[in-house]
């Protein structure tokens, strides 16, 4: 577990940086969220949520050939199978529950691959609230699916048609509307923007690591993972398949990010190494910038990636030592969902292909466990998957 100080900071990161006319609203949020999440009735709601609407507790698979392949014991944690196909829907449920509980009745999101927008509609659709989910151009293009997706769930996707016209700018013009009527509520997807986003995000998707305890001691008979892998967009799914192993340090933690083209292409979108502290969508951490402090366009052929920060949780977790921080490139992504799909059978989503990546670049014992958060499923990907296999 890791909880920020009351004003949000993880260390040095963190905080809420909003203009005046979000205060109120920040700070409503802030006052009242741990009051319903740690709820009786909250939690009654949203655990039966969890179960019966979106399957929970998802399997943890061990992934025999990719053992044999590796020379570990390989586990994957599958969030691919939850209703909506990514871990994104833990944390729209809670959010939906907050807002519906603070009285409001109108929700923006922000998405990048669409999957966070998706999870935004689904639970509004659930809720019967309107939704406007902001989403850049260029993801509106190479996640179609999504976006029908939203659109069938009663949604209205706005585009946003900014700088890279990707994940960052969506979040830009979602925190300008917001801003325009601060009676909406914004339903983040990642542990990023002001305090308390960060905190209650990841409380909320903590569920998983909670449930790779559970399932380690009670299926596998071990106590602790030796390595919990997850990849890096904001830090979402990597948040909460390390919350609750923080603390134990016989666990290594790892986040990959994306490298884009590679590291030093000046095509990527790997914030733990490229980033400098610095203020984005409201609070203070890692950030991809020039000197003048301002942000670097990020680039990853995953768009739930495609982000030039990173959760402050995350940042202080980098800094202290406490997390291992490793890249994939495009190219090694493709090759791990491939790897995936041929050896298992399971079609992953391209950002969770840069975390199965990642075990190229361990030097995995045979007796070692270790859990690969399987962030989501790879239909969405399908059009980038046939165009570079040529399928
Ligand atoms: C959105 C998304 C991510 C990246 O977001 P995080 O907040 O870093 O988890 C990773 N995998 C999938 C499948 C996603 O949809």
């Amino acid at each position: 577990m890791m909880q920020p100080t009351e004003n949000g900071f993880y260390g040095e990161f963190g905080g809420a940086f909003v203009p005046e006319m979000l205060y109120a609203n920040v700070e409503e949020l802030r006052q009242n969220y741990l009051l319903f999440l740690e709820s009786d009735g909250f939690k009654k709601e949203l655990a039966d949520l969890l179960k019966h609407y979106v399957g929970r507790p998802t399997p943890l698979y061990r992934a025999s050939n990719l053992s044999s392949h590796f020379g570990a014991e390989i586990y994957l944690k599958r969030e691919d199978l939850t209703h909506t196909g990514a871990h994104k829907i833990n944390n729209a449920l809670g959010q939906i529950l907050l807002a519906r509980n603070m009285g409001k009745t109108h929700i923006i999101a922000e998405t990048g691959a669409g999957q966070h927008g998706v999870a935004a509609a689904t639970a509004c659709a659930l809720m019967g609230m309107p939704c406007k989910v902001f989403m850049g151009e260029v993801d509106i293009e190479r996640q179609a699916p999504n976006v029908a997706r939203m659109k069938m769930l009663g949604a209205e996707v706005v585009p946003a048609t900014s700088g890279s016209k990707t994940l960052k700018d969506a979040t830009n013009e979602a925190i300008r509307y917001w801003i325009g009527h601060p009676d909406t509520y914004y339903l983040i997807g990642s542990v990023v923007g002001p305090h308390p986003y960060p905190d209650l995000v990841a409380r909320l998707q903590a569920v998983i690591s909670k449930e790779i305890e559970e399932q380690l001691v009670k299926e596998v008979g071990v106590e602790q993972p030796d390595y919990v892998i997850a990849c890096v967009g904001g830090g979402s799914n990597a948040a909460g398949a390390f919350y609750h192993f923080i603390e134990n340090k016989k666990v290594k933690l790892v986040a990959v990010e994306a490298a884009g083209k590679g590291i030093d292409s000046g095509e990527s979108a790997a914030t733990f190494q490229l980033g400098t502290k610095g203020i984005i969508h409201g609070n203070q951490t890692l950030v991809m910038q020039t000197e003048e402090g301002q942000i670097i366009e990020p680039y990853s052929l995953s768009a739930g990636l495609d982000y030039p920060g990173i959760g402050p949780m995350l940042a202080h977790l980098l800094h202290t030592g406490r997390c291992e921080a490793l890249s994939a490139t495009d190219e090694e992504a493709l090759q791990a969902a491939m790897l995936l799909t041929q050896k298992e059978g399971i079609i992953p989503a391209l950002e969770s292909a840069h975390a199965l990546a990642a075990l190229h670049k361990l030097s995995l014992k045979p007796k070692e466990v270790v859990v690969v958060n399987l962030s989501g499923r790879g239909d969405k990907d399908l059009g980038t998957y046939m165009k570079h296999f040529n399928l």
